[in-house]
């Protein structure tokens, strides 16, 4: 076990905004980073797989879970519970893996409570418009879902200043490469440095806190 505890990140947007698929392509550039698979009562979509898109459940199992305390967060989003088991990320953390969570603003808020120093980013689409044709295009939701959570949208993005960062995704490739910097500044943040090259800092008579 390394002694030096991993980054949290949680990607948070309205449905359609692009977080998946933009967490999917960085973690084709960077597959040291560690994607929680949340537990959902949700059905699956055409091409979801159980246990890489997402763990489904029923209603039964999710209560299940709450009530053992398996889950570091837990909320409904558009009529369907989801939540975040808490094992896979209590490992990845205490070996010094960083982890991605692709959650609401509500599981964003109790992660914080638990990991203060938890990365927030919100991903927002460059128009509503742009949402409507996202959903629209992906195919996957029936209409009513995709009117669901158009109307859903407004009320997440409300929440966007609770995240210390902002993506705009309009163009894909400089959305991921503006992930991918969140990522890397966060890496050498003095109190993660400091951690992680504890031997180095002692040696160059440099404090390990953060004045
Ligand atoms: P999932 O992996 O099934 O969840 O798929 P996504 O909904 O994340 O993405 C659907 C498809 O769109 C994937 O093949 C993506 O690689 C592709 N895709 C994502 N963003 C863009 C984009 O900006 N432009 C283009 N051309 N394709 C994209
Ligand atoms: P979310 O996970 O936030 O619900 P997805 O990653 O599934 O969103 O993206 C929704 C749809 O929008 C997908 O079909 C995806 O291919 C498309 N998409 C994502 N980013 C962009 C972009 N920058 N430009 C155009 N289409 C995009
Ligand atoms: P989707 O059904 O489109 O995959 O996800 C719908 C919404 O649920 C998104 O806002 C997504 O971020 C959120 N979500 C997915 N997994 C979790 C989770 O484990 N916890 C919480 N709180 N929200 C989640």
């Amino acid at each position: 076990m390394s002694s030096y505890s991993g980054n949290i990140f949680m990607v948070v947007a309205p449905s359609g905004a692009g977080k998946s698929s933009l967490v999917n392509a960085l973690l084709a550039e960077d597959p040291t980073l560690v994607l929680s698979i949340s537990c959902t009562t949700r059905d699956p979509r055409p091409g979801e797989e159980a246990d890489k898109h997402y763990r489904f459940v029923s209603h039964d199992q999710f209560k299940a879970l709450q009530q053992q305390k398996a889950l570091l967060e837990w909320a409904e989003v558009h009529g369907n519970y989801y939540g975040t088991p808490r094992d896979r990320i209590d490992l990845a953390l205490a070996q010094g893996q960083d982890v991605l969570l692709e959650i609401d603003w509500q599981g964003a808020r109790q992660v914080r409570e638990h990991f203060p120093q938890a990365v927030g980013i919100f991903i927002l689409p460059p128009s509503i418009q742009a949402l409507e044709s996202r959903l629209t295009k992906r195919g996957q939701d029936a209409p009513q879902v995709i009117s669901r959570r158009l109307l859903a949208a407004g009320s997440e993005m409300s929440h966007a200043s609770e995240c210390q960062y902002v993506i705009i995704n309009q163009e894909f490739s400089l959305a991921l490469q503006q992930l991918a910097q969140i990522v890397a500044a966060t890496r050498l943040r003095y109190a993660t440095q400091a951690q992680r090259h504890a031997e180095l800092f002692s040696q160059l008579g440099i404090s390990k806190t953060v004045a």
